[in-house]
Protein backbone atom coordinates (compact mmCIF):
# COMPACT_ATOMS: atom_id res chain seq x y z
CA UNK A 1 0.00 0.00 0.00
CA UNK A 2 2.71 2.52 1.10
CA UNK A 3 5.65 3.64 -1.13
CA UNK A 4 8.78 4.02 0.83
CA UNK A 5 10.57 6.84 1.30
CA UNK A 6 14.02 8.22 2.09
CA UNK A 7 14.06 8.80 5.93
CA UNK A 8 17.92 10.47 6.98
CA UNK A 9 19.47 9.99 10.22
CA UNK A 10 22.40 10.73 11.89
CA UNK A 11 24.63 9.28 15.04
CA UNK A 12 27.41 11.11 16.87
CA UNK A 13 29.73 7.45 14.82
CA UNK A 14 32.10 7.24 12.63
CA UNK A 15 30.01 7.02 9.18
CA UNK A 16 27.50 9.66 9.79
CA UNK A 17 26.34 9.18 6.22
CA UNK A 18 23.04 7.31 6.64
CA UNK A 19 19.45 6.80 5.08
CA UNK A 20 17.01 5.16 6.25
CA UNK A 21 14.35 3.51 3.88
CA UNK A 22 10.65 3.70 5.90
CA UNK A 23 7.45 2.69 5.27
CA UNK A 24 5.43 6.20 4.82
CA UNK A 25 2.18 7.97 3.16
CA UNK A 26 3.81 9.76 0.64
CA UNK A 27 6.49 10.06 -1.82
CA UNK A 28 8.65 13.17 -1.70
CA UNK A 29 10.58 14.50 -4.43
CA UNK A 30 14.31 14.50 -3.05
CA UNK A 31 14.50 18.43 -3.80
CA UNK A 32 11.23 19.47 -2.01
CA UNK A 33 11.40 19.98 1.40
CA UNK A 34 9.02 17.86 3.31
CA UNK A 35 6.00 20.44 5.59
CA UNK A 36 5.06 18.40 8.93
CA UNK A 37 1.29 18.26 9.03
CA UNK A 38 0.55 16.78 12.34
CA UNK A 39 3.22 16.72 15.39
CA UNK A 40 5.25 13.85 15.93
CA UNK A 41 4.46 12.86 18.93
CA UNK A 42 0.44 13.71 20.13
CA UNK A 43 -0.52 13.75 16.38
CA UNK A 44 -1.65 17.79 16.91
CA UNK A 45 -2.46 20.26 14.34
CA UNK A 46 -1.35 23.66 15.76
CA UNK A 47 2.75 24.54 15.90
CA UNK A 48 3.69 28.04 16.22
CA UNK A 49 6.90 29.86 14.78
CA UNK A 50 9.64 29.69 17.10
CA UNK A 51 12.69 31.22 15.12
CA UNK A 52 15.02 30.27 12.45
CA UNK A 53 18.06 28.51 12.20
CA UNK A 54 20.29 27.46 9.45
CA UNK A 55 17.62 28.50 7.24
CA UNK A 56 14.84 26.72 8.95
CA UNK A 57 12.02 27.60 10.54
CA UNK A 58 11.99 26.03 14.52
CA UNK A 59 8.24 25.47 15.52
CA UNK A 60 6.68 24.47 18.96
CA UNK A 61 3.74 22.48 19.02
CA UNK A 62 0.61 23.76 20.82
CA UNK A 63 -0.43 20.77 22.43
CA UNK A 64 2.65 18.76 23.38
CA UNK A 65 5.25 21.37 23.47
CA UNK A 66 7.35 19.28 20.85
CA UNK A 67 10.04 21.41 19.31
CA UNK A 68 10.95 20.73 15.36
CA UNK A 69 12.11 21.79 11.98
CA UNK A 70 9.18 22.35 9.92
CA UNK A 71 9.13 22.34 6.61
CA UNK A 72 12.02 19.60 7.00
CA UNK A 73 15.11 19.85 4.82
CA UNK A 74 14.60 17.72 1.57
CA UNK A 75 16.40 14.40 1.22
CA UNK A 76 18.70 15.92 -1.47
CA UNK A 77 19.65 18.91 1.44
CA UNK A 78 20.22 16.51 4.13
CA UNK A 79 22.73 14.01 1.66
CA UNK A 80 24.36 17.19 0.80
CA UNK A 81 24.74 18.00 4.67
CA UNK A 82 25.74 14.44 5.55
CA UNK A 83 28.76 14.73 2.01
CA UNK A 84 30.73 17.60 3.93
CA UNK A 85 32.40 15.05 6.08
CA UNK A 86 31.53 16.98 9.67
CA UNK A 87 31.99 13.78 11.45
CA UNK A 88 34.37 14.05 14.50
CA UNK A 89 36.41 11.29 13.36
CA UNK A 90 37.29 12.36 10.26
CA UNK A 91 40.29 13.90 10.77
CA UNK A 92 43.70 12.59 10.99
CA UNK A 93 44.46 8.77 12.69
CA UNK A 94 45.44 10.09 15.68
CA UNK A 95 42.11 12.35 16.24
CA UNK A 96 40.25 9.23 15.30
CA UNK A 97 41.50 7.42 17.57
CA UNK A 98 41.09 9.70 20.48
CA UNK A 99 37.27 9.82 19.56
CA UNK A 100 37.32 5.93 19.12
CA UNK A 101 38.91 5.75 22.84
CA UNK A 102 36.32 8.44 24.00
CA UNK A 103 33.08 6.26 22.33
CA UNK A 104 34.63 3.24 24.17
CA UNK A 105 35.02 4.92 27.47
CA UNK A 106 31.43 6.49 27.30
CA UNK A 107 29.66 2.90 25.96
CA UNK A 108 31.42 1.15 29.03
CA UNK A 109 29.43 3.93 31.38
CA UNK A 110 26.39 3.96 29.52
CA UNK A 111 26.46 -0.10 30.03
CA UNK A 112 26.69 -0.03 33.52
CA UNK A 113 23.88 2.39 33.89
CA UNK A 114 21.49 0.08 31.53
CA UNK A 115 22.45 -2.69 33.60
CA UNK A 116 21.42 -0.93 36.86
CA UNK A 117 17.88 -0.77 35.23
CA UNK A 118 17.49 -3.68 33.35
CA UNK A 119 18.79 -6.15 36.35
CA UNK A 120 20.74 -8.96 33.79
CA UNK A 121 23.59 -9.26 31.42
CA UNK A 122 23.35 -11.99 28.85
CA UNK A 123 20.33 -12.11 27.18
CA UNK A 124 20.28 -10.28 23.32
CA UNK A 125 21.05 -6.89 22.64
CA UNK A 126 20.32 -4.58 19.61
CA UNK A 127 22.11 -1.31 18.89
CA UNK A 128 20.20 0.98 15.70
CA UNK A 129 22.93 3.14 13.92
CA UNK A 130 25.59 1.20 15.95
CA UNK A 131 28.53 2.99 13.94
CA UNK A 132 32.09 0.91 14.12
CA UNK A 133 30.73 -1.04 16.84
CA UNK A 134 32.17 0.96 20.09
CA UNK A 135 29.03 0.02 22.34
CA UNK A 136 28.70 -4.10 20.52
CA UNK A 137 32.35 -4.72 21.62
CA UNK A 138 32.16 -3.85 24.99
CA UNK A 139 28.33 -5.78 25.04
CA UNK A 140 29.85 -8.25 23.89
CA UNK A 141 32.79 -8.54 26.27
CA UNK A 142 30.24 -7.68 29.02
CA UNK A 143 28.33 -10.98 27.97
CA UNK A 144 25.21 -10.03 25.86
CA UNK A 145 24.57 -11.48 22.51
CA UNK A 146 24.71 -8.59 19.98
CA UNK A 147 23.27 -7.27 16.96
CA UNK A 148 24.00 -3.95 15.55
CA UNK A 149 22.30 -2.06 12.08
CA UNK A 150 24.26 0.43 10.25
CA UNK A 151 23.86 2.39 7.09
CA UNK A 152 27.24 2.94 6.38
CA UNK A 153 28.91 -0.07 4.69
CA UNK A 154 32.60 0.99 5.92
CA UNK A 155 31.58 1.61 9.28
CA UNK A 156 29.68 -2.16 9.16
CA UNK A 157 32.76 -3.82 7.82
CA UNK A 158 34.88 -2.19 10.64
CA UNK A 159 32.05 -3.79 13.67
CA UNK A 160 31.92 -6.55 11.94
CA UNK A 161 36.37 -7.06 12.46
CA UNK A 162 36.01 -6.32 15.89
CA UNK A 163 33.43 -8.51 16.80
CA UNK A 164 33.39 -11.84 17.89
CA UNK A 165 30.14 -13.72 17.45
CA UNK A 166 27.70 -10.76 17.26
CA UNK A 167 26.64 -10.07 13.83
CA UNK A 168 26.31 -6.44 12.09
CA UNK A 169 23.32 -5.98 9.56
CA UNK A 170 23.84 -3.17 6.60
CA UNK A 171 20.76 -1.44 6.30
CA UNK A 172 17.78 0.35 8.36
CA UNK A 173 15.47 -1.25 11.14
CA UNK A 174 12.18 -1.60 8.67
CA UNK A 175 13.95 -3.44 5.87
CA UNK A 176 16.31 -5.43 7.87
CA UNK A 177 13.59 -8.46 8.26
CA UNK A 178 13.87 -8.97 11.80
CA UNK A 179 10.92 -10.83 13.75
CA UNK A 180 8.78 -9.30 16.76
CA UNK A 181 9.76 -10.05 20.38
CA UNK A 182 13.13 -10.76 19.53
CA UNK A 183 15.36 -8.28 21.66
CA UNK A 184 16.09 -7.94 25.72
CA UNK A 185 17.79 -4.42 24.91
CA UNK A 186 17.59 -2.31 22.47
CA UNK A 187 20.09 0.66 22.15
CA UNK A 188 19.96 3.76 20.18
CA UNK A 189 22.49 6.34 20.52
CA UNK A 190 22.17 9.87 18.99
CA UNK A 191 19.63 8.82 16.12
CA UNK A 192 16.38 10.01 17.16
CA UNK A 193 16.33 12.97 16.59
CA UNK A 194 17.60 12.78 13.08
CA UNK A 195 14.39 10.83 12.15
CA UNK A 196 11.60 11.93 10.22
CA UNK A 197 9.04 10.78 11.72
CA UNK A 198 10.14 9.45 15.49
CA UNK A 199 6.53 7.85 16.19
CA UNK A 200 6.89 5.53 13.27
CA UNK A 201 10.65 4.54 14.40
CA UNK A 202 9.55 4.37 18.46
CA UNK A 203 6.51 1.91 17.17
CA UNK A 204 9.61 -0.48 14.79
CA UNK A 205 11.41 -0.83 18.27
CA UNK A 206 8.36 -1.47 19.94
CA UNK A 207 7.83 -4.43 17.57
CA UNK A 208 11.29 -6.33 17.56
CA UNK A 209 11.66 -5.67 21.54
CA UNK A 210 10.43 -8.42 23.95
CA UNK A 211 7.72 -7.56 25.97
CA UNK A 212 9.20 -6.35 29.36
CA UNK A 213 12.53 -5.41 27.13
CA UNK A 214 13.93 -2.70 27.49
CA UNK A 215 14.57 0.43 25.56
CA UNK A 216 17.83 2.48 26.33
CA UNK A 217 18.28 6.21 24.20
CA UNK A 218 20.79 9.16 24.50
CA UNK A 219 19.64 12.34 22.50
CA UNK A 220 19.84 15.84 23.00
CA UNK A 221 18.11 17.47 25.28
CA UNK A 222 16.06 20.85 25.35
CA UNK A 223 16.32 21.33 29.29
CA UNK A 224 20.49 20.88 29.14
CA UNK A 225 22.58 23.32 30.48
CA UNK A 226 24.23 24.38 27.05
CA UNK A 227 20.63 24.56 25.59
CA UNK A 228 18.89 26.62 28.01
CA UNK A 229 22.60 28.78 28.54
CA UNK A 230 22.79 28.92 24.56
CA UNK A 231 18.92 29.49 23.74
CA UNK A 232 18.36 30.02 20.15
CA UNK A 233 22.34 29.55 19.61
CA UNK A 234 22.30 26.53 20.71
CA UNK A 235 24.92 23.84 18.40
CA UNK A 236 22.12 21.55 18.15
CA UNK A 237 20.02 23.61 15.95
CA UNK A 238 20.80 22.33 12.52
CA UNK A 239 19.65 21.49 9.64
CA UNK A 240 20.02 18.31 10.09
CA UNK A 241 18.40 17.82 13.60
CA UNK A 242 14.71 17.53 12.97
CA UNK A 243 13.13 16.96 16.25
CA UNK A 244 14.56 18.75 19.37
CA UNK A 245 12.90 16.77 23.04
CA UNK A 246 13.05 17.52 25.90
CA UNK A 247 12.22 15.54 29.30
CA UNK A 248 8.55 15.90 28.96
CA UNK A 249 8.34 15.04 25.67
CA UNK A 250 10.35 12.25 24.92
CA UNK A 251 8.31 10.58 27.94
CA UNK A 252 4.94 12.10 26.00
CA UNK A 253 5.80 10.02 22.78
CA UNK A 254 7.26 6.51 24.52
CA UNK A 255 4.45 6.44 26.67
CA UNK A 256 2.29 6.66 23.08
CA UNK A 257 4.51 4.10 21.65
CA UNK A 258 3.92 1.33 24.50
CA UNK A 259 7.12 2.76 26.97
CA UNK A 260 6.42 2.73 30.48
CA UNK A 261 8.97 3.06 33.60
CA UNK A 262 10.53 6.00 31.72
CA UNK A 263 13.58 7.12 33.87
CA UNK A 264 15.24 10.25 32.48
CA UNK A 265 18.94 11.15 33.61
CA UNK A 266 21.58 13.92 32.46
CA UNK A 267 23.45 12.48 29.52
CA UNK A 268 27.13 11.81 31.02
CA UNK A 269 30.13 11.00 28.28
CA UNK A 270 33.42 10.42 28.69
CA UNK A 271 35.38 13.81 27.31
CA UNK A 272 38.82 14.96 27.09
CA UNK A 273 39.78 18.59 26.83
CA UNK A 274 41.47 17.83 23.07
CA UNK A 275 37.92 16.67 22.46
CA UNK A 276 36.05 19.77 23.24
CA UNK A 277 39.05 21.80 21.81
CA UNK A 278 38.55 19.28 18.10
CA UNK A 279 34.75 20.35 18.19
CA UNK A 280 34.76 23.67 18.70
CA UNK A 281 37.19 24.15 15.76
CA UNK A 282 34.83 22.32 13.37
CA UNK A 283 31.64 24.62 14.83
CA UNK A 284 33.91 27.75 14.24
CA UNK A 285 33.06 30.15 17.09
CA UNK A 286 35.46 32.28 17.62
CA UNK A 287 35.47 33.32 21.03
CA UNK A 288 35.14 30.12 22.54
CA UNK A 289 38.03 29.00 20.12
CA UNK A 290 40.74 31.36 21.33
CA UNK A 291 40.10 30.59 25.21
CA UNK A 292 40.16 26.89 24.16
CA UNK A 293 43.68 28.04 22.40
CA UNK A 294 44.84 29.99 25.27
CA UNK A 295 43.96 27.21 28.27
CA UNK A 296 45.42 24.89 25.71
CA UNK A 297 49.38 26.89 25.88
CA UNK A 298 48.76 26.42 29.86
CA UNK A 299 47.54 23.60 30.32
CA UNK A 300 50.02 19.96 30.47
CA UNK A 301 49.70 18.10 27.41
CA UNK A 302 49.18 14.70 29.38
CA UNK A 303 45.99 16.32 31.47
CA UNK A 304 44.81 17.46 28.22
CA UNK A 305 43.80 14.38 27.12
CA UNK A 306 43.08 13.21 30.10
CA UNK A 307 39.38 11.60 30.36
CA UNK A 308 36.51 12.57 32.25
CA UNK A 309 32.72 12.16 33.09
CA UNK A 310 31.17 15.48 31.95
CA UNK A 311 27.38 16.29 31.64
CA UNK A 312 27.24 17.67 28.03
CA UNK A 313 23.46 18.54 26.02
CA UNK A 314 21.75 14.69 26.11
CA UNK A 315 19.90 13.32 27.96
CA UNK A 316 19.41 9.24 28.58
CA UNK A 317 16.13 7.77 28.78
CA UNK A 318 15.35 4.06 30.13
CA UNK A 319 11.97 2.69 29.39
CA UNK A 320 10.22 -1.03 29.45
CA UNK A 321 7.71 -2.21 27.00
CA UNK A 322 4.41 -2.45 27.59
CA UNK A 323 1.30 -3.40 25.46
CA UNK A 324 -0.41 -1.03 24.01
CA UNK A 325 -3.74 -0.01 25.04
CA UNK A 326 -6.36 1.28 22.80
CA UNK A 327 -7.53 4.08 25.42
CA UNK A 328 -5.83 5.17 28.16
CA UNK A 329 -7.15 4.13 31.72
CA UNK A 330 -7.45 6.72 34.55
CA UNK A 331 -7.77 5.40 37.98
CA UNK A 332 -8.81 7.08 41.26
CA UNK A 333 -8.26 6.75 44.30
CA UNK A 334 -10.56 7.40 47.07
CA UNK A 335 -9.60 6.81 50.30
CA UNK A 336 -12.04 6.72 52.77
CA UNK A 337 -12.34 6.68 56.41
CA UNK A 338 -15.53 7.76 58.38
CA UNK A 339 -17.17 9.77 55.47
CA UNK A 340 -20.51 7.83 55.94
CA UNK A 341 -22.61 11.69 54.93
CA UNK A 342 -20.66 11.90 51.80
CA UNK A 343 -19.51 8.35 50.47
CA UNK A 344 -22.42 7.79 48.52
CA UNK A 345 -22.96 10.76 46.82
CA UNK A 346 -19.22 10.90 45.86
CA UNK A 347 -19.58 7.20 44.30
CA UNK A 348 -22.80 7.82 42.34
CA UNK A 349 -21.12 10.86 41.13
CA UNK A 350 -18.29 8.78 39.66
CA UNK A 351 -20.05 5.69 38.27
CA UNK A 352 -22.11 8.45 36.45
CA UNK A 353 -18.83 10.99 35.25
CA UNK A 354 -18.47 9.68 31.53
CA UNK A 355 -14.79 11.12 30.05
CA UNK A 356 -14.20 10.88 26.56
CA UNK A 357 -11.53 8.78 25.38
CA UNK A 358 -10.71 7.13 28.65
CA UNK A 359 -11.63 4.69 30.50
CA UNK A 360 -11.80 4.36 34.30
CA UNK A 361 -11.20 2.50 37.35
CA UNK A 362 -12.03 3.47 41.13
CA UNK A 363 -10.15 1.86 43.54
CA UNK A 364 -11.56 2.76 47.29
CA UNK A 365 -9.71 2.65 50.38
CA UNK A 366 -11.89 1.41 53.72
CA UNK A 367 -9.70 1.91 56.75
CA UNK A 368 -12.45 0.17 58.74
CA UNK A 369 -14.46 3.09 59.54
CA UNK A 370 -16.46 3.31 62.70
CA UNK A 371 -19.58 5.36 61.25
CA UNK A 372 -21.35 3.04 58.52
CA UNK A 373 -19.02 4.06 55.50
CA UNK A 374 -17.50 0.44 54.90
CA UNK A 375 -21.07 -0.58 55.14
CA UNK A 376 -21.98 1.76 52.05
CA UNK A 377 -18.45 1.02 50.29
CA UNK A 378 -19.55 -2.58 50.06
CA UNK A 379 -22.43 -2.19 48.59
CA UNK A 380 -20.20 -1.15 45.41
CA UNK A 381 -17.73 -4.20 45.69
CA UNK A 382 -19.48 -6.37 42.80
CA UNK A 383 -19.17 -3.13 40.22
CA UNK A 384 -17.10 -3.70 37.57
CA UNK A 385 -15.39 -0.44 37.22
CA UNK A 386 -14.66 -0.80 41.08
CA UNK A 387 -11.86 -2.41 43.15
CA UNK A 388 -12.47 -1.98 47.14
CA UNK A 389 -9.56 -2.70 48.91
CA UNK A 390 -10.48 -3.10 52.63
CA UNK A 391 -8.04 -2.41 55.31
CA UNK A 392 -8.14 -3.87 58.70
CA UNK A 393 -7.45 -0.64 60.67
CA UNK A 394 -6.56 3.16 59.96
CA UNK A 395 -3.33 4.31 59.40
CA UNK A 396 -3.57 7.14 58.41
CA UNK A 397 -5.12 8.99 54.50
CA UNK A 398 -1.36 8.62 53.21
CA UNK A 399 -1.27 5.33 53.98
CA UNK A 400 -4.64 4.07 52.13
CA UNK A 401 -3.70 6.35 49.60
CA UNK A 402 -0.42 4.19 48.66
CA UNK A 403 -2.10 1.11 49.33
CA UNK A 404 -4.66 2.48 46.46
CA UNK A 405 -1.27 3.20 44.47
CA UNK A 406 -0.28 -0.22 44.78
CA UNK A 407 -3.65 -1.50 43.14
CA UNK A 408 -3.38 0.90 40.15
CA UNK A 409 -3.41 0.01 36.86
CA UNK A 410 -4.28 3.11 34.92
CA UNK A 411 -1.92 5.43 32.96
CA UNK A 412 -3.43 8.33 34.56
CA UNK A 413 -4.28 8.80 38.98
CA UNK A 414 -6.59 10.95 40.22
CA UNK A 415 -7.02 11.46 44.13
CA UNK A 416 -10.38 12.08 45.25
CA UNK A 417 -11.02 12.23 49.24
CA UNK A 418 -14.71 10.82 49.85
CA UNK A 419 -15.86 13.84 51.09
CA UNK A 420 -16.84 16.40 48.28
CA UNK A 421 -14.72 18.75 49.24
CA UNK A 422 -13.37 19.33 45.46
CA UNK A 423 -16.16 19.03 42.41
CA UNK A 424 -16.23 15.85 39.58
CA UNK A 425 -16.88 18.75 36.57
CA UNK A 426 -13.49 19.81 37.36
CA UNK A 427 -12.13 16.50 35.81
CA UNK A 428 -12.15 17.06 32.35
CA UNK A 429 -9.93 20.38 33.04
CA UNK A 430 -7.67 18.27 34.99
CA UNK A 431 -7.10 15.79 32.73
CA UNK A 432 -6.89 17.80 29.39
CA UNK A 433 -2.81 18.63 29.92
CA UNK A 434 -2.56 15.09 30.59
CA UNK A 435 -4.20 13.47 27.52
CA UNK A 436 -2.32 15.94 24.84
CA UNK A 437 0.87 15.10 26.78
CA UNK A 438 1.41 19.11 27.96
CA UNK A 439 1.97 18.22 31.47
CA UNK A 440 2.89 14.82 33.40
CA UNK A 441 1.35 16.37 36.97
CA UNK A 442 -1.47 18.45 37.38
CA UNK A 443 -2.68 20.31 40.59
CA UNK A 444 -5.95 21.61 41.45
CA UNK A 445 -5.61 25.18 42.17
CA UNK A 446 -8.19 26.08 44.98
CA UNK A 447 -7.65 30.31 44.30
CA UNK A 448 -7.91 30.52 40.98
CA UNK A 449 -7.31 34.51 40.78
CA UNK A 450 -8.79 35.56 44.55
CA UNK A 451 -6.65 36.51 47.23
CA UNK A 452 -4.30 33.92 48.99
CA UNK A 453 -5.06 34.98 52.25
CA UNK A 454 -8.87 34.35 52.27
CA UNK A 455 -8.59 30.65 50.66
CA UNK A 456 -9.82 29.06 53.89
CA UNK A 457 -12.69 30.72 55.74
CA UNK A 458 -14.73 29.08 58.12
CA UNK A 459 -17.67 30.81 59.43
CA UNK A 460 -17.62 31.92 62.97
CA UNK A 461 -14.03 31.01 62.99
CA UNK A 462 -12.28 34.13 62.13
CA UNK A 463 -9.19 33.52 64.74
CA UNK A 464 -8.50 30.30 63.41
CA UNK A 465 -9.12 31.34 59.50
CA UNK A 466 -6.26 33.68 59.64
CA UNK A 467 -3.74 30.98 61.76
CA UNK A 468 -4.36 28.46 58.76
CA UNK A 469 -3.98 31.09 55.93
CA UNK A 470 -0.86 32.57 56.94
CA UNK A 471 0.07 28.69 57.68
CA UNK A 472 -0.53 28.63 53.73
CA UNK A 473 1.39 31.62 53.15
CA UNK A 474 4.04 31.09 54.80
CA UNK A 475 4.76 27.03 53.62
CA UNK A 476 3.94 27.66 50.23
CA UNK A 477 6.41 30.52 50.20
CA UNK A 478 9.14 28.61 51.45
CA UNK A 479 8.62 25.71 49.21
CA UNK A 480 8.68 27.63 46.26
CA UNK A 481 11.91 29.15 47.29
CA UNK A 482 13.40 25.89 48.49
CA UNK A 483 12.25 24.35 45.21
CA UNK A 484 12.51 27.19 42.64
CA UNK A 485 8.58 26.84 42.42
CA UNK A 486 5.79 29.52 41.53
CA UNK A 487 2.93 27.23 42.96
CA UNK A 488 0.12 29.05 44.54
CA UNK A 489 -1.74 26.20 46.09
CA UNK A 490 0.96 23.16 46.88
CA UNK A 491 -1.56 21.86 49.43
CA UNK A 492 -4.12 20.93 47.14
CA UNK A 493 -5.37 17.53 47.84
CA UNK A 494 -6.67 17.41 44.40
CA UNK A 495 -3.55 15.90 41.90
CA UNK A 496 -3.54 14.47 39.27
CA UNK A 497 -0.43 12.60 37.80
CA UNK A 498 0.69 10.21 34.95
CA UNK A 499 0.85 7.31 37.32
CA UNK A 500 4.61 6.60 35.10
CA UNK A 501 5.76 9.37 37.34
CA UNK A 502 5.65 7.33 40.31
CA UNK A 503 8.01 4.97 39.22
CA UNK A 504 11.77 4.50 41.65
CA UNK A 505 9.75 6.51 43.79
CA UNK A 506 10.22 5.38 47.16
CA UNK A 507 7.60 6.88 49.56
CA UNK A 508 7.06 6.45 53.90
CA UNK A 509 4.47 9.04 54.79
CA UNK A 510 1.37 7.31 56.55
CA UNK A 511 -0.97 10.49 57.03
CA UNK A 512 -1.80 14.06 55.61
CA UNK A 513 1.83 14.74 55.35
CA UNK A 514 1.76 11.70 52.49
CA UNK A 515 0.02 14.20 49.80
CA UNK A 516 3.10 16.83 51.10
CA UNK A 517 6.15 14.02 50.05
CA UNK A 518 3.94 12.91 46.61
CA UNK A 519 4.50 16.53 45.71
CA UNK A 520 8.26 16.99 46.71
CA UNK A 521 9.04 13.88 45.14
CA UNK A 522 7.66 14.41 42.14
CA UNK A 523 9.34 17.80 41.53
CA UNK A 524 12.61 16.39 42.47
CA UNK A 525 11.90 13.90 40.17
CA UNK A 526 11.91 16.37 37.54
CA UNK A 527 8.35 17.05 36.90
CA UNK A 528 7.13 20.53 37.06
CA UNK A 529 3.50 20.81 38.56
CA UNK A 530 0.89 22.77 36.10
CA UNK A 531 -1.46 24.72 38.37
CA UNK A 532 -5.24 25.01 37.19
CA UNK A 533 -8.17 26.64 39.71
CA UNK A 534 -10.93 24.14 40.77
CA UNK A 535 -13.72 24.77 42.39
CA UNK A 536 -13.74 23.96 46.11
CA UNK A 537 -16.09 24.05 49.56
CA UNK A 538 -13.85 24.24 52.78
CA UNK A 539 -14.96 22.42 55.47
CA UNK A 540 -14.60 23.98 59.21
CA UNK A 541 -12.87 21.60 61.58
CA UNK A 542 -16.49 20.88 63.18
CA UNK A 543 -17.77 19.67 59.94
CA UNK A 544 -15.25 16.82 60.39
CA UNK A 545 -11.86 18.33 58.76
CA UNK A 546 -9.11 15.80 60.02
CA UNK A 547 -6.25 17.78 58.66
CA UNK A 548 -4.02 19.13 60.89
CA UNK A 549 -1.91 20.93 58.90
CA UNK A 550 -0.49 23.66 60.23
CA UNK A 551 -0.82 22.49 64.03
CA UNK A 552 3.02 21.26 64.38
CA UNK A 553 4.72 23.19 62.43
CA UNK A 554 7.65 22.24 63.74
CA UNK A 555 6.94 18.37 61.91
CA UNK A 556 6.64 20.33 58.94
CA UNK A 557 9.82 22.36 58.68
CA UNK A 558 11.92 18.89 59.80
CA UNK A 559 10.08 16.89 56.99
CA UNK A 560 10.86 20.07 54.54
CA UNK A 561 14.23 20.16 55.19
CA UNK A 562 14.47 15.78 55.19
CA UNK A 563 12.85 16.22 51.55
CA UNK A 564 14.87 18.92 50.41
CA UNK A 565 18.00 17.16 51.42
CA UNK A 566 17.35 13.78 51.02
CA UNK A 567 18.64 11.65 48.03
CA UNK A 568 16.44 11.10 45.38
CA UNK A 569 17.90 8.69 42.47
CA UNK A 570 15.69 6.59 41.05
CA UNK A 571 18.38 4.14 38.90
CA UNK A 572 19.38 3.18 42.03
CA UNK A 573 16.19 2.59 43.29
CA UNK A 574 15.28 0.32 40.37
CA UNK A 575 18.97 -1.49 40.86
CA UNK A 576 17.98 -2.43 44.53
CA UNK A 577 14.35 -3.54 43.45
CA UNK A 578 16.53 -5.73 40.71
CA UNK A 579 18.36 -7.49 42.78
CA UNK A 580 15.97 -8.09 45.19
CA UNK A 581 13.05 -9.65 42.29
CA UNK A 582 14.42 -9.53 38.65
CA UNK A 583 12.03 -8.12 36.09
CA UNK A 584 11.25 -11.76 34.89
CA UNK A 585 10.41 -13.00 37.87
CA UNK A 586 8.06 -10.27 38.97
ZN1 LIG B 1 2.39 17.74 19.81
Amino acid sequence: MDEPHLRQWSGEKAGRHRQLKVMSQTEHPATERQVVKICHVCKGLRVYYLFSACGHRVVRCEDCGLVFLNPQPSDAELARIYDLNHFLGGGSAASREMVSNLRQATAKLQLSEIRHYHGSVGGRLLEIGCGEGDLLVSAETAGWHVTGIEQSPSACERARSRLKNGEVLCGELPTAGLAADQFDLCVVSDVFAYVRSPSDFFQEIHWVLKPGGTLFITTSSLDSWPARAMRHKWMEFKAEQLVYFDHQTIQTALLGSGFREIIVQAGWKVRSFDYIKLRFERFSLPMITSVLNIIARIVPKKLQSQHHRVVASGMMVFSRKTELRPLPVLSVIVPAYNEAKTFALLMDGLLRKDIPSLQMEIIVVESNSTDGTRGAALKYQDHARVKLILEDQPRGKGHAVRTGLKAATGDFVLIQDADLEYDLEDYDALLEPLLTGRAAFVLGSRHGGRNVWKMRQFTGQHGLSLFVNLGHWFFSTLINVMFFQRLRDPFTMFKVFRRDCLYALEFECNRFDFDFELLIKLIRKGYRPVELPVNYRSRSFKEGKKVRMFRDPLTWLKALARLRFSKIDPLQVVGQRQRAEPVGKR
